[in-house]
């Protein structure tokens, strides 16, 4: 039976295992090491974001420092992730030409995962593959997977939720509450487990996790592994490697945030993850001088979202023209962005630039980003009908805070923005709890009303985007100020209207939205 390498690397710190990835994904695109698996953990809490994002963007930066937990950027996509010393890391590399390996990137998730879970059930758990990239107990997540790729070698990695602190990495990360898109999970810790979560408390020994997962792959591929280290050569490559790793250009610059003062920005939720567009641009001349395309998604070749990223700066900040960019882009190069087509990006990127006609019209780039569209460009949403005002923003002690109305006496927002709407003709209406803003919305529609202003946040709208656009009744939402329930993790008990902190409307942009749209 044919053999493959089994290199168990231990406990190493964040910077040391993305330079063992670097170093083994090139060692193998070079044909210089055999079809390898290997084994990892991290000496310290560690957080890594995923290959395209901004760590500005997912990380609590001073919570992380505060308590020592190392930050890193993986060389593959996906969403960012925090490993405990208790997680255990697997990581196959391989030729793509293997007669083993999938060709579709949709078939090879599934066979990787697939390994993985038979793995998990000799260890005795009823893991199964869910596509696209994880690994499930009963519809809870154990296991992310993803790759990347280089030169004809592939390196696919998974994770192993062991005894996992679920609050600690909530408190590491910034959870984007847009991937919570399922309605009925409205919880975290809902949709993960570990195995000493499934062990009742009991965890099973990191040995016999290692031994049942090579077992997995071994009856995957039809294979044996034989464990060897790594070679004195190797441990030198990595250490060449370990200074790049290790430094601040490496894990924040190459995805730096622009400056929210000077940009423009968009968030889409596509199946293979979130876009977040954002773009730098010198609005007299309308051409972009910098754009930024981060997420959660996986990208094949890694290097496709950094080239086209290029081919749109300097180009002119028109949709039509960055349509073009993104389609011949696609054409040629055909990048692999599993549930991301060239159609998300191409809408991503619009719903940027659209902000750009904001600008003379007295809008500043930062109020931008707390306007979301529904349905249309804002400068087709024309003279709304109604304003549509969520109860948080009402005072906690008011009467009408479970219930409809308002009776404008001016100890909250709530009263000015309905008077606000009725100086331009439009009809305030609050909006109490979820199923009521559906009702609302459908009957609003039924009733022939064309348009509507509302207010919400920005993680709510990102969450629900599509049931507003599934009602079909468009409009503009404006976000709120202050703690909201998703800053607070209450946004269960806002759904069904029993959240008890106060939101503020943001009455200043309120009102010149209303304006620009009365115009
Ligand atoms: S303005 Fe309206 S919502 Fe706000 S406290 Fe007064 S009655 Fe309640």
């Amino acid at each position: 039976m044919e053999t493959w390498r089994l290199v168990d690397t231990g406990a190493r710190s964040g910077a040391e295992n993305m330079a063992i990835d670097e170093a083994l994904l090139e060692w193998k695109a070079e044909g210089r090491i055999p079809h390898t698996l290997r084994f990892l953990q991290f000496s310290d809490p560690t957080v890594l974001v995923g290959h395209h994002q901004s760590v500005e963007e997912e990380v609590r930066l001073d919570y992380c420092r505060a308590h020592g937990i190392g930050i890193n950027r993986r060389l593959t996509g996906g969403g960012a992730l925090y490993w405990g010393r208790n997680e255990l890391g697997w990581e196959i590399y391989i030729s793509r030409k293997d007669h083993r390996i999938p060709s579709r990137i949709e078939d090879l998730y599934r066979k990787m995962g697939e390994a993985a879970a038979l793995g998990l059930r000799h260890l005795g758990v009823h893991a199964y593959f869910r596509p696209r990239n994880d690994i499930e107990i009963q519809g809870r997540k154990i296991s992310g997977t993803g790759g990347t790729e280089l030169s004809g070698a592939i390196l696919f990695q998974g994770t192993l939720l062991i005894d996992f602190d679920v609050d600690e990495m909530l408190r590491s990360l910034r959870i984007p509450t847009e991937k919570l898109q399922d309605k009925e999970i409205e919880s975290v810790k809902e949709r993960v487990t570990c195995l000493k979560w499934e062990f009742s408390g009991r965890t099973p020994s990191i040995r016999a996790v290692k031994v049942c997962l090579t077992r997995g792959f071994e009856e995957t591929f039809g294979v044996r592994f034989e464990n060897k280290p790594l070679t004195a050569d190797e441990e030198n490559s990595l250490r060449a490697k370990l200074p790049y790793f290790s430094s601040q250009e490496y894990v924040f610059k190459t995805r730096n945030s622009l400056p929210r003062r000077k940009t423009v920005s968009s968030l889409l939720k596509a199946p293979g993850g979130l876009i977040r567009i954002s773009i730098a641009m010198d609005s007299k001349a309308r051409v972009i001088n910098q754009i930024l395309i981060t997420g959660d998604f996986f990208a094949y070749p890694k290097r496709a979202i950094f080239d086209l990223e290029s081919l749109l700066k300097n180009s002119r900040a028109t949709p039509s023209k960055t349509e073009e960019i993104i389609r011949s882009f696609f054409s040629t190069e055909k990048p692999k962005i599993p549930g991301i087509s060239e159609s998300h990006l191409i809408r991503a990127v619009e719903e940027a630039l659209q902000k750009i006609d904001l600008l003379p019209e007295g809008f500043s780039e930062e109020e931008t980003h707390h306007l979301f569209p529904v349905l249309k460009p804002f400068k087709e949403v024309r003279r709304p009908e109604v304003l549509l005002l969520p109860y948080c923003a009402k005072e906690v002690e008011c009467v009408y805070r479970n219930s409809q109305g308002c009776e404008e006496c001016g100890r909250c927002s709530v009263g000015d923005a309905a008077q606000m709407a009725r100086s331009y003709g439009m009809d305030p209406i609050t909006i109490q709890n979820y199923e009521e803003l559906e009702s609302t919305l459908r009957d609003l529609k039924h009733s022939g009303v064309k348009e509507f202003v509302g207010s919400c946040c920005e993680p709510f709208y990102g969450k629900h985007r599509p049931d507003f656009e599934r009602i079909g009744l468009s409009g503009i939402l404006v976000d709120v100020e202050r703690s909201t329930c998703y800053d607070l993790g209450q946004e269960k008990e806002a759904l069904t209207g029993r959240f008890e902190n106060q939101t503020h409307l943001n009455l200043s942009l309120l009102q010149r939205v209303l304006e620009y749209c009365h115009g």
